[in-house]
């Protein structure tokens, strides 16, 4: 075992850890940006440092094709090839695999699949996934799993989670570097809590550095979702780190993390900024919207990153369709967003005061709307009818009768916390949903007073 997981503060369930690995000392709940081929797409190693990451995820499928492993491992390992010195996980591999190249199929041995590079069929077995994660070096590795999405039923769900327990034997007895890297492994079971039990118990046995709880966010119902998080949280041993695989959205980190989750992964922020989105307390701000065009705002104003310090909304918007360096700015921005956001759940466990800060995260996401309907519901909503849905709809379809200089009154009149358009509350109905608040009372979080007044699930 490479690692020491001590815990400094927690909240029931929750929990804020220290997290000593081989490269780096990480506080948890933590949040791991996804670097396919060593790389944050436009970022430098220098500023992921700037920003607050601890963990770096790279894709061990990727790497195993370009540059190849044996290269990395010549070089000094990933670490040394990417310039990075903090912690670094890698994937199995399988995952990738599944889930990019459609030849790709599962048998006892390992997952055989047809090489994109010269079309050939190949095998990626438990044994050769685990060299492969050798000779990059990672500072956490993960065990091959037999990965089958959460939407499918019936047998082959028994059949995955009963593989994944033999292949982790596989995978414990081919890892050559015990002392220097950590074997994760991985619990499956789709939906059914009878297998995701036995996977549980049987990783368990085997004492490994830590855990993950795998085959979510796959297109599951949220509710399905945080059920399973909650039982395998509830079931892993306190004294080892636990990461929700593929997780996710901000408000996914915060409830995972209240019932006692410490690590996630996913492309969510650098993916979303590719697109023109940045994300921000209240959910998200789409830059490539118009009424971007003239703010002179930073995208957050309560943000310190380097980029809401040094340009506005406008600028942003005028880079984030024609030019890379606009899609990189908001990734660092995403990016700091999503290492603040685990800072907070951090501190805010140890501080005692961890429910507040749920109530408040979840408070400003229901603001926006909340802030109108005081001033009279129906009419609000009827205004923001007819500003944000159909005048532009008018308007685009009477596009060559309507006067330009009647668009452009339009544009000036229009104050620009109106243009609610362009911020996407995340409750857009102006209520927690229910499935936080079913999911907050087993963590035991008292987040009635965000809830009750909004929720219809308090009925
Ligand atoms: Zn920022």
């Amino acid at each position: 075992m490479a690692l020491r997981f001590e815990i400094l503060g927690r909240f029931n369930r929750a929990r804020a850890a220290q997290l000593t690995l081989p490269h780096f000392v990480c506080q948890t709940p933590l949040f791991m940006p996804v670097g396919t081929q060593g790389t944050i797409k436009g970022l430098a190693t220098n500023q992921l440092e700037e920003i607050g990451c601890q963990i770096i995820l790279g894709n061990t499928y990727h790497l195993a094709l370009r540059p190849t492993s044996e290269l990395i491992d010549e070089l000094g390992g990933l670490h040394q090839f990417m310039n990075w010195p903090r912690a670094l996980l890698t994937d199995s591999g399988g995952f990738q695999m599944v889930s990019l190249l459609h030849l790709a199929d599962i048998t006892e041995k390992g997952v055989t699949f047809q090489s994109p590079v010269d079309g050939k069929p190949m095998l990626l077995t438990p044994e050769e996934s685990i060299q492969i994660q050798n000779r990059i070096g990672a500072d956490i590795i993960m065990a091959l799993d037999d990965v089958v999405k959460t939407t499918i039923t019936g047998p082959r769900i028994e059949e995955a989670m009963y593989r994944t327990l033999r292949w982790i034997d596989r995978c414990i007895a081919a890892h050559q570097r015990p002392h220097e890297q950590n074997l994760f492994g991985i619990v499956q079971g789709g939906l059914d809590p009878v297998l995701r039990d036995i996977c549980v118990r049987g990783l368990v046995d085997r004492n490994l550095p830590g855990y993950a709880i795998g085959g979510l966010a796959g297109g599951e119902s949220k509710d399905s979702f945080w059920r399973v998080v909650a039982q395998c949280t509830a079931a892993l041993p306190e004294d080892k780190p636990r990461y929700v695989m593929g997780v996710g959205y901000p408000l996914d980190i915060v409830v995972c993390s209240a019932l006692g989750a410490d690590m996630y992964d996913c492309v969510y922020p650098t993916r979303t900024a590719r697109f023109g989105t940045a994300l921000v307390p209240e959910g998200v701000l789409k830059l490539k919207h118009n009424a971007m065009a003239d703010d002179a705002r930073p995208i957050d104003p309560t943000c310190a990153c380097m980029v809401c310090r040094t340009y506005s909304r406008a600028y942003i918007h005028c880079l984030v369709t024609k030019d890379a360096m606009g899609s990189q700015l908001l990734s660092y921005h995403n990016l700091y967003y999503m290492m603040k956001l685990s800072r907070d759940l951090h501190t805010s466990i140890i501080e005692g005061r961890f429910p507040e800060f749920v109530c408040n995260f979840l408070r400003i996401m229901v603001y926006f709307f909340t802030s109108f309907t005081q001033i009279g519901p129906f009419s609000v909503y009827i205004l923001y009818l007819l500003i944000g849905g159909i005048f532009p709809i008018l308007c685009h379809c009477f596009e060559d009768t309507i006067s330009p200089s009647i668009l452009l009154l339009w544009e000036k009149k229009v104050p620009v916390e109106l243009k609610l358009s362009s911020v996407v509350a995340l409750f857009p109905k102006g209520d927690v949903p229910e499935w936080v608040c079913n999911a907050m009372e087993v963590a035991g979080i008292d987040i009635s007073s965000c809830c009750s007044p909004f929720s219809s699930s308090q009925d």
